[in-house]
């Protein structure tokens, strides 16, 4: 089988080692051996990197545009393909990998656009006679660090901006997706950019991704991931020798979805379904806490149970499936053992949770859709975030408690709430902590043009994706002209 190489000024390159990319849905299947580098081939990309981000600052914005608008075009024209190999290393259901694909598409149309409207100001003066400009420049070498979850979209609304506004970019995607990225790469690879100007490394967090942060040459850092890493990403940007790196990151989510007394049932269902549960529950803006106020809480338990016993769990590409498997081993030992964690604590696990070793003859990582209800906000399994299809149901007495409990957390991604009342919907749209709030929508996901972010420990740094994006990859400049 042969390797799939990194891409470093420009060539392909073979890695230090290899690692195989296993079809989590089929672990008998595997799609093929990724290389993988080491930090001296991190220290390659960065040095490429710097030596082009000149020379493709110095395009026109209109080349800068045409080269992001073909790459949207191809990703767009080869959809069926790249979901079917987002499906197949990553998980999820075709249907949701093929809008994922979509995404990718959009975003890198998107920043084309972007690229020809750098913002600025022209602002007058207290000098006599003065005026003052204010304008954005690229900030250098960016190091792109990316989840498991979203293997194109991440990737895509990190790269297509530090691109759009003249940076250039050294990727590393996560250790158990280098196939997406790599296909996006090999896009990239003929869009007409300077060699260097986009990079990809792939391999470990502690060896490559590590040479990432701690690099004078690098500027910034965009990362996603969990919490504890990027505490260490940031603590890595700040003490590193020479200057620090500007870092963004965007780490976990307990997203709470409130459904009040006067809502919709079918609504509030299917929401808590799409929020919970699609792309397997692995999305930092998964709806785990379902806060149930007293008036409507049996009803919609019930409804609950009865649509989680029509949801099929089955192989990502199979026509049908709507909950794919886990992504491997260790992530669905994690959701089992905060299964047993909310047993253990009292919650009364209402359905789902049983791994399945096989589906259809088929060896994977799948597991039951797991709900929970019984369960206090004060339970681990409210607390923390599990990165599966498990959610737990929580009693409110009122509205005021509901959204007591919902901004009852560490985190602030997202947040939702269910209702026909326009007074409960402007209040919530208020007054949930979050950095992105869903009325009588799914908690996940938001438009390329607009930014996504969120509060607390959920966060930190500039948002992303929209004409937002700009405030992390350029950096100001104030210019006086005295005539
Ligand atoms: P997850 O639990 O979703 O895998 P991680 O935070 O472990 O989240 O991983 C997110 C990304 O961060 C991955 O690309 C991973 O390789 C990378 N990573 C992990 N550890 C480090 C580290 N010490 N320095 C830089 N990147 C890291």
């Amino acid at each position: 089988m042969n390797i799939k190489a990194n891409y470093i000024a420009g060539e392909w390159v073979g890695g230090k080692s290899s690692a195989e990319n296993v079809n989590p849905s089929d672990t008998r299947d595997v799609i093929g051996l990724y290389a993988r580098a080491d930090a001296a081939q991190a220290a390659d990309a960065i040095a490429a990197a710097q030596a082009a981000q000149p020379k493709w600052a110095a395009f026109t914005l209109q080349q800068r545009a045409d080269a992001l608008d073909r790459v949207g075009s191809e990703i767009a024209a080869r959809q069926a393909e790249l979901a079917d190999l987002l499906a197949r290393e990553e998980g999820k259901a075709l249907p949701d990998a093929a809008g994922e694909v979509q995404r990718a598409a959009q975003i890198f149309k998107f920043f084309a656009g972007e690229a020809l409207r750098v913002p600025g100001e022209l602002l007058a003066s207290t000098r006599p006679g003065m005026s003052v400009e204010i304008t954005r420049e690229p900030i250098g070498v960016v190091s792109v660090i990316t989840p498991w979850n979203f293997p194109i979209a991440i990737p895509a609304w990190k790269i297509a901006p530090a691109l759009a506004y003249g940076n250039a970019v050294v990727f590393k995607p996560a250790e158990l997706v280098p196939g997406s990225a790599w296909a996006l790469t090999e896009i990239l690879s003929r869009a007409g950019l300077p060699a260097g100007t986009f990079n990809l490394v792939m391999g470990r967090g502690r060896d490559v991704g590590e040479a990432m942060l701690g690099d004078a040459r690098v500027a910034g850092v965009t990362f996603t991931g969990s919490e504890g890493t990027g505490r260490r990403v940031a603590q890595a940007c700040v003490t590193r020798r020479g200057p620090m790196a500007r870092f963004q990151l965007e780490m976990g989510g307990k997203n709470p979805l409130v459904v009040l007394d006067d809502a919709d049932l079918e609504v509030a269902v299917n929401c808590a379904i799409n929020g919970a549960y699609f792309s397997t529950g692995q999305r930092c803006t998964a709806s785990s806490r379902l806060i149930v106020t007293e008036g409507i809480h049996d009803r919609f338990v019930e409804a609950m149970v009865a649509k989680l016993k029509t949801l099929a769990v089955g192989d990502a590409r199979r026509a049908g499936t709507v909950i794919g498997p886990v992504v491997d081993a260790a992530q669905l030992q994690q959701d089992l053992d905060y299964i047993d964690i909310g047993r253990t604590e009292g919650a009364t696990l209402a359905i789902g949770g049983e791994a399945l070793p096989e589906v259809d003859g088929q060896p994977g990582f799948y597991l039951r859709p797991a709900l929970f209800t019984g369960a206090t906000n004060a339970m681990r399994i409210c607390r923390e975030e599990i990165f599966g299809p498990v959610a737990a149901v929580i009693r409110a007495a009122d509205a005021d408690e509901a959204l007591a409990l919902a901004n009852d957390t560490d985190y602030g991604l997202s947040a939702g709430v269910c209702t026909t009342s326009l007074k409960w919907a402007a209040h919530f749209k208020r007054h949930l902590q979050a950095g992105m709030v869903m009325v009588n929508a799914p908690t996940a996901g938001v438009d390329p043009h607009v930014p996504f972010g969120g509060r607390k420990a959920s966060s930190f740094g500039p948002r992303e994706q929209g004409r937002h994006a700009a405030e992390f990859y350029t950096t100001v400049k104030t210019a006086y002209v005295s005539p």
